[in-house]
């Protein structure tokens, strides 16, 4: 019989720059829901606690440099998708080292919060918004 909850553990960050602005990366072409803008990120591998995985995500997808005490982490999204259950922290995180630059073919934007509700997004991300709006103002 097949496994009927199926649960897919996926880590999210805002990455926050000096003006206040948030960085949004577009799922390019081919991926699962292609077009739509969503927190950089990824999945959660076995024995990687979820600042370990921002760790490495950031540093392939972006070329940034993440120290574990500037991850901090802000609320929670869990969505039930057809065929899993998806659970994803999501962290804030202000200071880094190096520029983001896509490396994996996605666009990047940095949009101000009240902004950011503009861009389509992942049915998991957008109940994301308000927390983050609560932090940073609009
Ligand atoms: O990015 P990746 O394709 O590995 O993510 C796996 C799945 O998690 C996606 O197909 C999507 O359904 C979900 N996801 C999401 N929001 C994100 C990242 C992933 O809903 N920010």
């Amino acid at each position: 019989m097949a496994d009927p909850l199926k649960l897919l553990l996926v880590v999210a960050v805002a990455l926050v720059d000096p003006d206040g602005r948030v960085l949004l990366a577009q799922r390019p072409p081919g991926k699962t829901l292609a077009g739509l803008w969503e927190f950089p990120g990824g999945k959660i591998e076995p024995g990687e606690r979820p600042e370990e995985t921002l760790i490495r995500e950031l540093a392939e997808e972006l070329g940034i440099t993440v120290k574990e005490a500037c991850l901090a982490p802000l609320t929670f999204a869990s969505h039930a998708y057809e065929n899993f259950h998806l659970l994803m922290p999501l962290y804030v995180c202000r200071r880094w080292e190096g520029f983001a630059q896509p490396r994996e073919g996605q666009a990047l934007k940095w949009v101000r919060p009240r902004d950011l509700a503009s861009y389509p997004m992942p049915p998991a991300d957008l109940p994301l918004l308000p927390a983050i709006v609560d932090l940073l103002g609009p």
